[in-house]
């Protein structure tokens, strides 16, 4: 039996993480020889030693990116060889899967199972499909007159500094470095700093594969270090960022006191999920509005935090949401069978349990949960909590918790659940259950999120744009949208 608890935690103690930055096509310390440690939120355990990265690295970073820029070795290789490259890379991610799975259970806490059969496979699909579009998109020509040829072409921007949260470290690292090196950038990548060693694995296979030397570094650090120096950097072109509102806010700063890099940002969210009396399967909408916030311990930036019922249905729902969620248990997120992993570390915990009690003191009805489990000695474990009778005035309503912690507020008509659920400074998803066709566009028409479900929770795939409205963000990840992010456009006018 290899998928079982004790074969994850034998795997587990054999790991030795590489925690050095990965620049230039090689493993290095910090500059200065900083670092900072890496330790499982399963259980306080040391997994590595992780280079502190600062100024000092960025700059070499930047340095050998941009050389590499230059003098083309990566740039100027026809789309087609780009591609088989990558390719190449997301072979070698499938056949270390396993191993890059476990690292992010242990440096972040998610269950093994969710690593294993969610986040390495969306990881592959995603840089796989970005390197299998990069030689079919076609530029364009001008409707000029006979007498001129007008060509509109998309070129690579250069050096792209990507800064990444650790929630989903491999996917989210995926949407931003697919499309940036399919298009022909070099890329930087600034994991979070709870969450840096798949990154650093990472490295390796794309030299493996054949990504040559400069075209893609990893510099593990913290954000108001290495982050900041590379937002600030004068040699920077593009900036991508997946990350809190707060930040993201900074980062538009910070490229403004700099060289005005081009600054796209996925921010957070606080995403409404819209039960009428009329949905096809309410089991299904129970079900689903239990997952929203449970799955990934709620740390999820489209997490269906705010659940709004049409009154009318709202007892038996509500009874039928709160034992759902109750399938969803805190376990050791290395046995494969646990659906609800460790929080990833115990800053964020407080936090949660600091909004638990904000809940309680505002008068919201607690229905389950509100504890922290002691699921593994030193680990940070949460139980999935639900609040009834949620106002527009709580905190827990307005604020992303980003934690297992639902806020339910009922409803009564059509306009009054728009406006609860646009009642939001965010905007990056939002869901919709109903049988009435009119009433499920009409909806989602007024809906101000960039992704808009109907009848499911957290639908589409790497052909469905990804992104915020509001202070959720702006672009688009995934499809051939998230091309914009990594491309100039050139328009070159000939005289005949
Ligand atoms: P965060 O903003 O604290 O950190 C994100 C990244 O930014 C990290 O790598 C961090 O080191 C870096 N950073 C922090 N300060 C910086 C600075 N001054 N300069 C440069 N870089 C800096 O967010 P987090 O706690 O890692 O992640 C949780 C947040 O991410 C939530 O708000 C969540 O909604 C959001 N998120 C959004 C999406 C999305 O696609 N919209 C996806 C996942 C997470
Ligand atoms: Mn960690």
């Amino acid at each position: 039996m290899t998928d079982t608890l004790e074969y994850w935690t034998q795997r587990a103690a054999e790991l030795k993480p590489e925690g050095r930055a990965f620049i230039n096509g090689d493993y290095q310390p910090a500059h200065s020889g900083e670092t900072f440690e890496s330790r499982s939120p399963i259980d306080n355990r040391l997994l590595a030693n992780v280079a502190a990265c600062d100024s000092a690295d960025a700059d070499i970073a930047v340095r050998h990116a941009r050389a590499a820029f230059n003098d083309g070795r990566w740039s100027q290789l026809p789309p087609a060889k780009r591609k088989t490259i990558m390719l190449r890379f997301v072979d070698l991610i499938k056949q270390h899967g396993d191993e890059l799975a476990l690292l992010e259970t242990l440096d972040m806490g998610k269950p093994i199972s969710d690593a294993r059969h969610v986040d390495i496979p969306a990881t592959r699909r995603s840089l796989q499909w970005s390197a299998e579009a990069i030689d079919k998109l076609y530029d364009e020509v001008a409707p000029t007159g006979p007498g001129e040829l007008g060509l509109v072409t998309r070129e690579a921007v250069g050096v792209v500094a990507a800064i990444v949260p650790w929630n989903f470290p491999l996917i989210m690292a995926s949407w931003k470095i697919g499309p940036a090196l399919a298009m022909g950038n070099s890329v930087i990548l600034k994991p979070s700093e709870k969450s840096p060693l798949s990154a650093l694995r990472l490295a390796a296979l794309a030299k493996e594969a054949g990504i040559p030397d400069g075209v893609f570094n990893v510099l593990p650090g913290f954000g108001h270090t290495v982050g900041k120096a590379l937002a600030l950097h004068m040699d920077v072109d593009t900036l991508v960022f997946t990350g809190s509102t707060a930040i993201a806010k900074q980062l538009m700063i910070y490229a403004g006191e700099s060289n005005m890099k081009r600054v796209w940002t996925e921010a957070g969210g606080k995403s409404p999920n819209v039960v009428f009396a009329d949905a096809p399967d309410l089991s299904a909408a129970a079900k689903a509005a239990a997952e929203g916030i449970c799955f990934n311990m709620g740390e999820v930036c489209t997490a269906g935090s705010r659940l709004l019922v049409e009154a009318s249905i709202a007892d038996d729902f509500m009874a039928e949401v709160v034992r759902a969620v109750q399938d969803w248990k805190p376990g050791n997120p290395l046995d494969p069978a646990t659906n609800v992993g460790a929080i990833v570390d115990e800053t964020q915990l407080k936090r949660v349990q600091g909004y638990i009690d904000t809940g309680k003191t505002q008068g919201a009805r607690l229905s389950t949960g509100g504890n922290r489990a002691d699921t593994v000695d030193g680990g940070f474990f949460m139980e999935p909590t639900v609040f009834e009778d949620v106002t527009r005035d709580m905190t827990i309503f307005k604020e992303e918790i980003f934690g297992p912690v639902l806020s339910v507020v009922r409803f009564t008509d059509e306009a009054e659940a728009l406006a609860i659920a646009n009642d939001t400074i965010y905007g990056l998803a939002a869901a919709v259950w109903t049988s009435n066709l009119s009433r499920a566009h009409r909806f989602a028409r007024g809906l101000r999120a960039g992704s808009v479900w109907v009848n499911q929770w957290d639908g589409g795939d790497m052909t469905a744009p990804f992104g915020g409205y509001k202070q959720s963000g702006n672009g688009r990840d995934k499809s051939l949208h998230a091309f914009d992010k990594y491309s100039e456009i050139k328009a070159t006018w000939i005289k005949l």
